[in-house]
């Protein structure tokens, strides 16, 4: 057999796999859940794979719209991360050819200008050559190639970091941000804290007003944290229903007021479905709060702040909790046991 009739093989017995899987769990055979789950099986990612086995391990029933995460969050990302690759590889080879060509043409005038041009294009310091008419004629016209290919590059780049849904910070901007606050924290000495918050009995407003007026929720939250904070805070969509907000330079307490601030808000927000003109009640989150001591694992407050999250829901929610209440709660409930 040949490495192509192999390779055809394979992918003949992993599309059957995958189809009969999909089945198995009852979601829809479309391109997107093919594409997660045939990359599952094929144990290409392995991000995706840990992220699936962990979800079957805890029972969770997949449906579509897990699987657009999933895909949006494994299968998605790394392609966009190869054009961006692609396009900057693209965008130095405009590069050579422009230094190729001063090389070649040993001539005078203008140079201040070119080099002004690349460098502001390029950021490449010092390079001296001089060019002709022709030349520049041409720079011209690859330099307007050169900074659309830059445009599209960071278009690229700043959609990779940004949520479809809500516009944004998505889970990946989230992680860079964090790593950024905690460096910045360890330079200079200032408080970062965390809020995560999570949308209360959110399958239920699904079930009931169906999943637009779902996403409706998510987007007027989205909306809502961000007009709660500061500009140097980041707001970021943690994952389906459930936001992050990154506070550097804030003390718990002061975290803690924020969230109190941002669950009355939400309390109070009167929705009513745009598809359907209906009203859909009150609307509440629940909300964790953490804040980073310096050298931990970032992972470690998060971890905190999930914890107090869940503290929230289990008391009922509709409540805020912090780290600190996760050091009283399990005293009094050994005080009564
Ligand atoms: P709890 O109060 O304990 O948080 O209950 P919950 O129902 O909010 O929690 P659970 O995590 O069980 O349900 C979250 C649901 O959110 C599951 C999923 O169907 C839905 N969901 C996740 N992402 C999206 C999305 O992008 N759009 C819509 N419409 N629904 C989503
Ligand atoms: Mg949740
Ligand atoms: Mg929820």
């Amino acid at each position: 057999m040949t490495q192509q009739d192999e390779y055809q093989q394979k992918s003949r017995v992993l599309s059957r796999q995958t189809l009969a899987l999909i089945h198995k769990l009852g979601v829809s055979a479309s391109p997107v859940n093919f594409s997660v789950f045939y990359a599952y099986l094929e144990k290409s990612n392995d991000g995706l794979v840990t992220a699936i086995d962990i979800l079957h391990s805890n029972k969770r029933v997949f449906d579509d719209v897990q699987c657009h995460e999933l895909y949006q969050c494994y299968v998605q990302q790394p392609r966009e991360q190869e054009i961006i690759e692609t396009l900057s590889a693209e965008w130095r080879d405009q590069v050579v050819q422009i230094f190729d060509q001063f090389a070649k043409d040993h001539q005078h005038h203008h140079l201040a200008d070119l080099e002004k041009a690349l460098q502001a294009v390029l950021g490449i310091p010092d390079h001296h050559a001089d060019v002709d008419v022709n030349l520049e004629d041409r720079l011209d016209e690859t330099s307007s190639e050169v900074s659309r290919l830059r445009d599209d590059l960071e278009k690229m780049k700043r959609e990779a970091l940004t949520d479809g849904l809500t516009g944004i910070a998505n889970r990946k901007a989230f992680d860079e941000k964090l790593r950024d606050a905690a460096m910045t924290t360890m330079e200079n000495g200032q408080e970062l804290s965390l809020i995560l918050v999570d949308i209360d009995f959110f399958k239920r407003l699904n079930d009931r007003f169906g999943h637009q007026a779902g996403d409706q929720i998510i987007r007027l939250m989205a909306k809502t944290l961000q007009q709660s904070v500061k500009g140097r805070d980041t707001t970021a969509r943690y994952g389906g229903e459930e936001f992050a907000i990154i506070l550097p330079a804030t003390k718990l307490e002061d975290a803690q007021r924020l969230a109190e601030n941002i669950r009355r808000t939400v309390e109070t927000l009167d929705v009513v479905s745009e598809n359907r003109s209906e009203a859909m009640g009150t609307i509440t989150v629940s909300i964790g709060v953490a804040c980073f001591q310096l050298g931990e694992p970032l992972a470690r407050m998060i971890e905190r702040a999930d914890q107090a999250l869940y503290l929230a829901k289990s008391h009922g929610r509709n409540l805020i909790m912090t780290e600190n209440d996760l050091l009283v709660r399990p005293v009094e409930s050994a005080a009564k046991a």
